[in-house]
């Protein structure tokens, strides 16, 4: 068997440790004489791996008790209406930093709903920076300020969050979450699509502040609406059985393995450092994001001649290096090296690097 090193965006690499022990269990969880995929989600087994998931969430993420943890399907995209039928309700209005493709979706279908109001933006530079925003810029009415918090296809992040008053912040951690130290208490909700940094795809999570629940739309439907799955411990219907599983088996692995949260930021910064370090010293490959909102997760670069880089990504498929190229409105090369992806795979791009730029100097 051969495994390569996968930059995928998304669905991405899994640590290789939890598809062991999910393979080890597969026929048999626990000695219940079925696989996880098999199970009744009203068993007590499946009630303990959905609470142990849950326990899991909160224990890495510090997340305060007054806040629910939500396992939902639909994916992040899902949340792009969930949010304003749930939470612009009070006037009517929110306020959204467009900072790339996601969050600009997200201010289109909120729109849908109310008024929703673009910001700032940084499309006039293809997203390659984080906009500056001051607290007289935010709409002292809103129901909320809406931000995307990493960046997935431009490799963006902010470095510090938006000074936004009291208004209630909430943030898409799709490309982030659990990839370092996170202050939950600074929002009313966050949001993420499971399949980049914790889970195969099909799990979406949210973290909501009790008091933002029960202030749905009338016209929400049941399914929409948090109050359902809060009331009904992510159970009102079938949940994502299997991938809940896989995702508690990746938190155990951040606890246990990689000594939690702070541990994992500093194992992010040291890989995504190597990649930005090699980057700045190059003379083939640059980097295509402002340095101040750089991603830890998403790496983008360019050598800024189109045949060069369609080149560098076919080679570095056959070394098995794999999904280098660009999201298609960008183009260029991005490297995800979400939590999963080892130092050793980072180390051995920016080796394979190295030698193609020696190779076409
Ligand atoms: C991938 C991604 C999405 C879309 O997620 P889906 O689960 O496919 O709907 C939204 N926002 C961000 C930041 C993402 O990275």
């Amino acid at each position: 068997m051969s495994r390569v090193y996968n930059f995928s965006a998304g669905p991405s690499m899994l640590p290789e440790a939890v598809l062991a022990k999910a393979a080890a269990e597969m026929l048999d969880y626990e000695g219940s004489g079925q696989s996880v995929m098999e199970m009744s989600h009203r068993s007590k087994v499946y009630q303990c791996i959905i609470d142990g998931a849950e326990a899991l969430l909160r224990e890495v993420m510090n997340i305060p008790d007054n806040y629910k943890v939500l396992f939902l399907q639909g994916g992040a995209s899902t949340q792009f209406a969930m949010v304003p039928m749930n939470l612009m309700t009070g006037n009517g209005k929110a306020d959204y930093i467009i900072t790339g493709q996601w969050a600009n979706k997200a201010y289109k279908e909120a729109a849908r709903y109310g008024n929703a109001r673009a910001v700032a933006s940084s499309a006039d530079k293809t997203y390659s920076y984080i906009p500056e925003t001051k607290r007289e810029d935010f709409d002292t009415e809103a129901d909320y300020v809406h931000i995307c918090m990493n960046n997935t296809i431009y490799g963006t992040k902010y470095a510090q969050l938006p000074d936004v008053g009291d208004i209630p912040l909430v943030a898409d951690i799709s490309s982030c979450i659990a990839s370092e130290p996170l202050d939950v208490s600074k929002f009313v909700l966050l949001y993420a699509g499971a399949q980049k940094n914790l889970a195969p795809a099909g799990l979406t999570i949210v973290i909501v502040r009790e008091d933002f629940l029960g202030k749905a739309m009338d016209i929400t439907p049941t399914m929409l609406n948090y109050v359902t799955h809060a009331e009904n411990g992510s159970m009102f219907n079938t949940p994502p059985c299997y991938t809940i599983y896989v995702c508690k088996l990746v938190l155990e692995w951040i606890k246990n393995e990689m000594g939690g949260l702070e541990k994992m930021k500093a194992h992010n910064e040291a890989k995504a450092a190597l990649l930005y370090n090699f980057l700045d010293n190059s003379k083939l490959f640059k980097g295509t994001v402002e340095k101040n909102s750089r991603s830890l997760m998403n790496i983008p670069f360019i050598t800024g001649n189109e045949e060069l880089d369609a080149k560098f990504v076919k080679e570095a498929t056959a070394a098995g290096f794999v999904n280098l190229k660009g999201h298609r409105s960008v183009g260029g090369m991005r490297a995800s090296i979400y939590n999963a992806m080892p130092m050793e795979g980072v180390e051995a791009l920016v080796a394979f690097m190295q030698k193609f730029e020696e190779e076409n100097a």
